[in-house]
């Protein structure tokens, strides 16, 4: 996912990068990648800094966090990247840093400009906080484990939590003396 800027002599050029879905590897319990990355970015030189607008797309497979099972997951993420050429003797380590945390502006050394970071980035920041199958996932049956979107178990109607029980007899008493 490099680009040599030497290379780009149009005011605007159109890049697509396919990279397989073993490139990048994540820890097993945050995300499996299930299909070749397609990375499109549309390089615009203004002068010495390159303005990149990308989009990345993949499938994931992720866990469920409520019934476990894992299920694939669509990516399709933006970015808007200006690269600019690094210079050690004009911005300190600290300025890069403060620039870089304001703006989506990366440097890049000796014509190389590499998308690699980026991509990974915005792979993992599409991967949801809690990941779930379908917004209708039931989960499990905190008893027997049971994956309830598979159909319901037999203690489930039951398991009721003693602290309940008396709330339940109050509530048949009440219908009693009505
Ligand atoms: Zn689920
Ligand atoms: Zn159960």
């Amino acid at each position: 996912m490099k680009i040599n800027i030497k290379d780009i002599t149009a005011e605007i050029t159109e890049l697509i990068f396919t990279v397989p879905a073993s490139y990048f590897t994540f820890s097993p319990d945050e995300a499996i990648i299930r299909k070749d990355i397609q990375v499109k970015a549309k390089v615009e030189k203004v002068g010495r800094e390159i303005l990149i607008r990308g989009s990345v797309k993949t499938q994931l497979e992720l866990e469920c966090s409520r019934c476990l099972t894992h299920f694939l997951y669509s990516v399709a993420e933006n970015f808007q990247t200006i690269f600019q050429p690094f210079s050690p003797t004009r911005v300190s380590e600290e300025e890069v840093e403060l620039a870089k945390e304001d703006l989506d502006i990366e440097f890049y050394k000796d014509d190389i400009i590499d998308l690699t970071n980026i991509v990974r980035d915005q792979i993992l920041l599409s991967i949801p906080m809690i990941p779930i199958c379908e917004t209708q996932c039931q989960g499990l049956c905190p008893h027997c484990g049971q994956n309830l979107n598979q159909g319901k178990c037999s203690c489930s109607a039951e398991a009721i939590d003693p602290r309940w029980r008396k709330l339940q007899d109050f509530a048949k008493k009440k219908t009693i003396m009505n």
